[in-house]
């Protein structure tokens, strides 16, 4: 099957440098803590992984040592290991979430050069909402302000915007309050006591985080009218989190809200509720997911992970996504190991012939890459040989 073409729908940029061994470590790991004293975050099916994947694309062997490996990254320096790394992915586009920590990492156009490849944005709702607030925003005018803000970073409002129009949105609804809220938008009047409290709480704090459920709520709302896929951190993430109010299923109720509108609702990484995403995608005509993240996690057990995800679900349905962040290993070993695991999942289907390779290797094109061109208006035909994405040639969404 190899290679399968790839989209990463949803991935962070990379730091042009990694100062050292602590620094590294602090990527391995989605705990943003050092591991236990005298312990070492590369001591997990990631860490093994990652030497194993990265090594020999910085001309070690594949048994490399942590050190070893560093050492070789300071001596080629960050822009060359970024470089070969990223370009060995081998990944035909990427979309881009850069409003989390991006002063540490390289820009979207450095990216795309340092990749090779086309790098496209994804507006995250909270960050644009802190930027507007931040800006001395009042309460009464928040509702307008963020509105055209985020019109004109999708390119759709008569205020200049970035030259790329962003593709998508992103919700961290998840992080910030939990996926068990009212479904429901927030009327005006709710909407301005909400954005007063926030204010004050804000300058209390001489912090902009947005916290606030009914603020979140109508955030989400507003990606939802923009009609533009809308991504939601679901599943696996940092210690912010309370995972068990990070289970997909509790969007359900937003999910049934939004269906007449008709935007796609992206449920993104999804673990340990893999199989609950892929109901959610199996029933509902404007839901899709990936199990990004966890993938890079999980080792050899990528596989399992991968085909419980594809088990139920329409195969239009499933998606790449690396949600690489900081390393540009990350981007690189997650290539490899969902096109491992993708091949490994697919191959009962023409074990007993049922299916042909070249059937097969449409289907993984289509989990690949093809499901996100089309979701996300991206241009086709990038990979030479890429078969059509629908066999029934009608339009997806
Ligand atoms: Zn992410």
């Amino acid at each position: 099957l190899t290679p399968v073409p790839l989209v990463d729908h949803h991935a962070h940029s990379v730091a042009p440098e990694i100062p050292d061994r602590p620094s590294f470590e602090r990527y391995l790991t989605e705990s943003g803590r050092p591991a236990a004293a005298g312990c070492s975050w590369f001591d997990s099916f990631l860490g093994v992984a990652l030497l194993r994947t990265c090594a020999p694309v910085l001309d070690l062997p594949e048994s490399a040592g942590p050190d070893e490996y560093l050492d070789r990254r300071r001596e080629l320096g960050g822009a060359e290991v970024n470089r070969r790394l990223l370009r060995s992915g081998g990944v035909d586009a990427v979309l881009i979430d850069h409003g989390y920590r991006a002063p540490e990492l390289v820009d979207l156009d450095e990216l795309a050069e340092l990749a090779s490849t086309p790098v496209h944005r994804i507006v995250r709702l909270e960050h644009l909402a802190e930027t507007v607030l931040e800006e001395g925003v009042t309460a009464a005018r928040f509702a307008d302000v963020f509105g055209e803000r985020l019109a004109a970073e999708l390119g759709t409002g008569s205020a200049d915007g970035p030259a790329a129009p962003a593709v998508a949105c992103k919700s961290v609804l998840a992080y910030r309050a939990g996926l068990d809220v009212d479904p429901s938008p927030p009327s005006p009047v709710e909407l301005r006591a909400a954005v007063t409290e926030w204010r004050s709480g804000a300058a209390a704090s001489a912090s902009v985080r947005l916290g606030h459920p009914v603020v979140l709520r109508h955030l989400v709302w507003e990606g939802v009218r923009a009609r533009v896929p809308l991504q939601f951190h679901t599943g696996y993430g940092d210690a912010d989190l309370e995972l068990r109010r990070a289970d997909p299923l509790l969007l359900t109720g937003l999910i049934r809200m939004a269906e007449t509108i008709g935007t796609p609702i992206v449920l993104l990484h999804c673990y340990p509720y893999q199989r609950h995403a892929a109901y959610l995608a199996g029933v509902y005509p404007h839901v899709f997911f990936d199990v990004g993240l966890a993938l890079n996690y999980v080792g050899h057990r990528a596989t399992a992970v991968l085909g419980e995800a594809i088990e139920s679900a329409p195969f239009h349905k499933v998606l790449y996504s690396s949600d690489a962040f900081g390393l540009a290993e990350l981007h690189c070993m997650s290539a490899a190991r969902f096109r491992d695991a993708l091949s490994r999942v697919l191959a009962p289907l023409r074990d007993d012939g049922a299916r042909s390779d070249a059937e097969v290797a449409r289907i993984a094109a289509m989990i690949g890459a093809g499901n996100a061109r089309r979701l996300y208006g991206l241009p086709t035909g990038m990979s030479p040989g890429e078969p059509p994405v629908c066999s029934s040639g009608e339009p997806p969404l």
